[in-house]
């Protein structure tokens, strides 16, 4: 399982990274960073005028996502977008202010807070979250399968105490293992388990093309299960 600094760490090299709130039932996204991790969590800051800081006030959530590399859609031979092999990351759950002088005390162990106290005090409008209980995943993706035999490796993360929800497709007693749906992934995500098939979460895209074709609905959706 990944832990905080792991997680930071696939953050932290893609740098600006999409932050998303609820403002009266609206989503609303901005650029912004983290900054820091610890054994609490994963912190960001923001100023307290900004409409970002009320949204955080008033929903105590944020979602985080961004993907490495940065790159522009190029088109492969067949005309079809090409992105070179990556990783998508994004961390959903709950966060909670932190204080100056709680930064500070971190800062005196830490060189990462201390940045983050240095700039405080030069803006002092500006204040500090940290994201203490979330789940999320990283989508690591070689779409043309240029170093491994599948498109996907999901791997799922949590910290804080949150669980992990499951979304995705899901073969049930109802197949009848008559191998459509293996013949039309292109993921490589499903292979047969004695007399039925199965999906492996950790490589399928949720793409929806076994759904469509198997002959006895036997896939179901799920959805944050
Ligand atoms: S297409 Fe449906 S019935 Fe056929 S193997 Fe896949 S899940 Fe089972
Ligand atoms: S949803 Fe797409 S990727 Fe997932 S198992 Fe079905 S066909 Fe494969």
């Amino acid at each position: 399982m990944m832990n905080i600094s792991d997680i930071y760490h696939k953050f932290d090299q893609i740098g600006c990274l999409t932050f998303a709130t609820i403002d009266k039932n609206i989503p609303q996204t901005r650029i912004a960073h983290l900054f820091a991790q610890d054994e609490e969590g994963l912190y960001f800051r923001t100023m307290i005028t900004k409409a970002f800081y009320k949204q955080l006030q008033d929903t105590k959530k944020v979602s985080i996502c961004g993907m490495y590399p940065k790159t522009m859609v190029s088109h492969n031979d067949e005309g079809m977008p090409y992105f070179p092999p990556g990783y998508t990351i994004r961390a959903t759950g709950d966060i909670k202010e932190i204080s100056l002088e709680e930064l500070k005390t971190k800062a005196q162990k830490n060189d990462m807070f201390a940045l983050g106290v240095k700039d405080i005090e030069k803006y002092p409008a500006m204040t500090t979250f940290c994201l203490y209980r979330a789940w999320g995943e990283v989508y690591d993706f070689d779409f043309e399968m240029e170093h491994r035999p599948h498109k996907l490796l999901r791997t799922g993360f949590a910290f804080g105490g949150s669980a992990i929800p499951f979304s995705g497709v899901r073969i049930t007693d109802d197949c009848i293992a008559c191998g459509e749906c293996q013949e039309g992934c292109s993921f490589k995500a499903i292979y047969q388990q004695e007399d039925r098939f199965v999906i492996d979460p950790e490589k399928c895209d949720v793409c929806g093309d076994c759904y469509t074709v198997c002959p006895t609905d036997a896939i179901e959706i799920v959805i944050n299960e």
